[in-house]
């Protein structure tokens, strides 16, 4: 696909907009120099060349890739205008856009079609909000989370002025229900949290039954899915996923807000994250008033509903583009994008279990593995510096690198899947894999035999005795 002749074309489907409303002269001082374009175009590119390889399949390290080409088209014809999505006012057809696709969010999802809900900057902001909604609505409540949830909620109560509340998970890094009902029965708790997708390692926290908890003891039930969300796409009957997962997953649709980011598995550019309410009543908390915005129009301004003021139009657009060509479905457009991502990690997982030189941490429930060095006599600090090792130099090789990254694992919990691991130190730096991009499937045999072979010769890690 010519992706550059789309590009153009963009560009030039506004043009000719904006030659229809007449000439005028740019101002001179926007003048550019040719010479010194191209130079600085020139000097741009060596520096982002510092950039690690995100589009590579070699790199599988964190959360990152670039968007799909459509989203790049879409949002650049959009930014040649640069609406702002604070206010009809800014720029009514991305307003618009913008209430259509989080109504394709809420239906994937299973909210009402009344949801109320907008795009945010990105995750945090839509967890902020959802934690600011939960405040007006439980005032002077606990927000609960677990411990593997995104390191956000904590700060966000702090934001806000909540106290919040760790609840341990089990060994594959789920929310302890038992914990969980244990923490509800204080009568403190006025917010849970679930995550599906835990940042670390992928878990599906259980949602299906932590809401029946939530609900008997009277608790709103919010979901950070800004990272597992759109794999409700692969939750259905026949779905790939894990039956328990997809329950879970299934389950979202019965809780009270959920954050997803486009920007993550959604194919957007970073600036695209959202936040859906079931009960569109909780728009009542937002209510302000702005002495500049709100005129054009009496349908409902997106600012009137978010607390962030300037959002990009053009990251509404984008999504609104990308969606039309790669719908929200499990056949079709995002579906296969995330069911190969999942087969990727499976068959990583697979081949870690039958190594000789590495080892699985766990299962993934969604696209993220995680592993460790096999050792001989294990120790926590052993395991902790071999992991490192092998994380450099797997990053370092000059010929053919490979790029993960690091989670920091408590030893206790290592020892369950490490026999004998003596846990010389409190935690243990493992080795961590988002395998997000399909293209990861037809790579992984690649990716496991480099890290296998540099496992094998890593200064500090022992092989094993055959
Ligand atoms: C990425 C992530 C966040 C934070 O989102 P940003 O878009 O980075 O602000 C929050 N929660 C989870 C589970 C995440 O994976």
């Amino acid at each position: 696909m010519d992706w550059t002749s789309y590009l153009t074309r963009a560009w030039d489907a506004v043009a000719a907009w904006e030659a229809s409303w007449g000439a005028f002269e740019p101002h001179p001082s926007l003048a550019l120099d040719p010479d010194r374009l191209t130079q600085a175009l020139h000097a741009y590119a060596e520096r982002l060349h510092g950039n690690y390889p995100f589009f590579h399949p070699r790199y599988a390290g964190q959360m990152l890739k670039p968007p799909h080409p459509a989203a790049i088209v879409g949002y650049l014809a959009a930014m040649r205008i640069n609406p702002n999505n604070h206010a009809l006012d800014g720029g009514p057809p991305t307003g618009q856009m913008e209430k259509e696709v989080v109504r394709d969010l809420a239906a994937m999802v299973g909210f009402p079609e009344a949801t109320l809900g907008h795009l945010t900057g990105g995750g945090t902001m839509a967890n902020l909000e959802a934690l600011f909604v939960a405040r007006q609505s439980h005032p002077g409540r606990t927000i609960a989370h677990s411990t593997e949830a995104h390191y956000t909620h904590r700060r966000m109560g702090e934001v806000l002025g909540l106290e919040t509340v760790a609840i341990p998970t089990d060994a594959a890094g789920r929310m302890d229900l038992e914990a969980l009902e244990a923490a509800l029965r204080s009568g403190t708790i006025g917010t849970v949290v679930l995550t599906a997708g835990t940042t670390g390692l992928g878990a599906v926290d259980p949602i299906a039954d932590a809401l029946d908890l939530c609900r008997r003891y009277g608790c709103r039930v919010h979901v950070d899915a800004a990272y597992g969300g759109f794999f409700v796409l692969l939750a259905g009957e026949d779905g790939p996923l894990a039956a328990d997962v997809k329950r879970h997953l299934r389950a979202i649709g019965g809780c009270d807000s959920v954050a997803i980011d486009p920007h993550k598995h959604g194919l957007q550019p970073y600036g695209c994250g959202a936040v859906l309410f079931h009960d569109p009543a909780v728009g009542r908390f937002y209510r302000h008033d702005s002495p500049y915005t709100y005129f054009t129009s009496e349908a409902l301004h997106l600012g009137e509903i978010s607390l962030e003021c300037s959002r990009a139009g053009a990251a509404a657009g984008a999504l609104w583009f990308t969606l039309r060509l790669l719908p929200l479905r499990a056949d079709a457009g995002l579906g296969p994008i995330l069911a190969a991502c999942l087969r990727a990690a499976r068959a990583w997982t697979s081949r870690l279990h039958r190594a000789e030189t590495l080892q699985p941490y766990t299962e993934p429930e969604l696209d993220i593995v995680t592993f460790v060095p096999r050792l001989n006599a294990p120790t926590a600090s052993r395991l902790d510096a071999a992991g490192a090792a092998l994380f450099r130099r797997a990053m370092e090789d000059p010929d053919d690198p490979v790029f993960l990254s690091v989670l920091r694992v408590d030893s206790e919990r290592l020892r369950r899947v490490v026999p004998g691991l003596v846990a010389d130190q409190p935690q243990v730096r493992i080795l961590r894999s988002v395998l997000m991009k399909p293209e990861h499937e037809a790579y992984v045999d690649h990716l496991h035999t480099r890290l296998a072979a540099w496992a094998a010769d890593v200064p500090g890690l022992i092989p094993p005795i055959p």
